[in-house]
C-alpha cells in the first residue's frame, strides 16, 4: 500500500532529535507538511527543516516549551501561520529524570509530569480547538484529524528508580484513550506508540557497549529498535491506512512486553 500525506500538515513536538527528528522526516517523505518543535536546540530542528526543504519538502522549526501553556499556544498559532492548518499531530516530548524513589526531588517529579503529561494534553487540547476550526477533506484524509501520542512499553510495565517516568506514561495511557472516547463521533483518531528501548539519545547509556547486552535480553526479537522503526509506524497511524484504528496504542517494542523473563518456563 503507498501512504500519501500530501497536503496534510503535521506537527511533531521535540523533534529536533531521536524519535521526534525520525517522525518528523517521516513525515516529510510521506509528502506531509511539517513543524518541527525543538525546546533547547535549535541547530538540529532547522538543519531538519533545511534537508526537508531542499529534498523538496515543505518544513519549519519552531522553538516551544510543550509544558508551559502559553508556548503551546504560540506554537500552534506558528504552525497556522506557516501552513495555514493543522491535520496531525505528534506529541513526542519526554525526558527522563531518574533516581530512587527515596531521593527523588519533587522537583524532578514536576520536571517529568510537567512535560511528558501535561505537555502532552496541553498539546492535544490545541490540536482539537485547532481541528474544530477545520472541516473534513475526503479527497486528502477520511479523518478531521489525527493525533498520536508517544508513550513507552512503561505505561504498562512498572519501572524501578523510574517512577516519575512510569506515572507519566501511564498518565498517557489514559489521557490518550480518554480523548478518543470523547472525539471519535468527531472523526477525530487518536491512538499512541509505545516504544520499547530504541536507541536515541534517551537511552544512550543503555543501548551501547555491555548493557546493551544485557538490555537485549529484554528483547524477544534480538535487536535494539532504530528510530526509522518508530518512524514507520507514525506515518502509518498518521494515513488513512489505519483509518479504523481509533483509541489504541502500538508496541513498537522487539516483544519486551511480552515478560521475557518467562521465556524459560519462568
Ligand atoms: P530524545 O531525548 O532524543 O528526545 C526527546 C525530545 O523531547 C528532545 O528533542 C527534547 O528536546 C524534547 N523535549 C524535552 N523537554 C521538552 C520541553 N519542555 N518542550 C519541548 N520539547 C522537549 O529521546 P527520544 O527517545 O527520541 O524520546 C522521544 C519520546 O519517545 C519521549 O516521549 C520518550 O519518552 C519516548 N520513548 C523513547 C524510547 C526510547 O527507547 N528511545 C522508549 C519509549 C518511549
Amino acid at each position: 500500500m503507498q501512504i500519501s500525506l500530501k497536503g496534510q500538515v503535521a506537527l511533531v513536538t521535540g523533534a529536533s532529535s531521536g524519535l521526534g527528528a525520525g517522525a518528523a522526516q517521516g513525515l516529510a517523505d510521506a509528502g506531509a507538511a511539517v513543524v518541527i518543535n525543538y525546546h533547547s536546540q535549535p541547530e538540529p530542528a532547522e538543519k531538519l527543516a533545511e534537508q526537508i526543504r531542499a529534498a523538496g519538502g515543505q518544513a519549519v522549526a519552531v522553538g516551544a516549551d510543550v509544558s508551559r501553556e502559553d508556548e503551546v499556544e504560540k506554537l500552534f498559532a506558528e504552525t497556522l501561520k506557516a501552513f495555514g492548518r493543522l491535520d496531525i499531530l505528534i506529541a513526542n516530548s519526554g525526558l527522563q529524570k531518574d533516581s530512587p524513589i527515596a531521593e527523588m526531588t519533587l522537583e524532578d517529579w514536576n520536571t517529568v509530569i510537567n512535560v511528558n503529561l501535561t505537555g502532552q494534553f496541553l498539546c492535544a487540547r490545541a490540536a482539537l480547538r485547532q481541528f474544530a476550526r477545520q472541516e473534513i477533506r475526503p479527497e486528502v484524509s477520511l479523518a478531521l484529524g489525527k493525533i498520536i501520542h508517544m508513550s513507552s512499553v512503561h505505561q504498562v510495565i512498572p519501572w524501578a528508580g523510574h517512577v516519575n517516568y512510569a506515572a507519566s506514561k501511564g498518565g498517557v495511557n489514559l489521557l490518550m484513550r480518554s480523548i478518543a472516547q470523547e472525539v471519535g463521533e468527531q472523526r477525530i483518531r487518536v491512538n499512541s506508540i509505545a516504544p520499547g528501548a530504541i536507541r536515541t539519545a534517551i537511552n544512550t547509556k543503555a543501548t551501547s557497549g555491555d548493557a546493551e547486552k544485557k538490555l537485549l535480553e529484554l528483547i524477544p526479537y534480538g535487536r535494539v529498535g532504530e528510530a526509522e522503526d518508530v518512524a514507520n509506524a507514525v506515518v502509518w497511524l498518521a494515513s488513512d491506512a489505519s483509518d479504523y484504528v481509533h483509541g489504541t496504542t502500538l508496541f513498537i517494542d522487539g516483544g519486551m512486553s511480552l515478560y521475557p523473563e518467562f521465556r524459560n518456563n519462568g
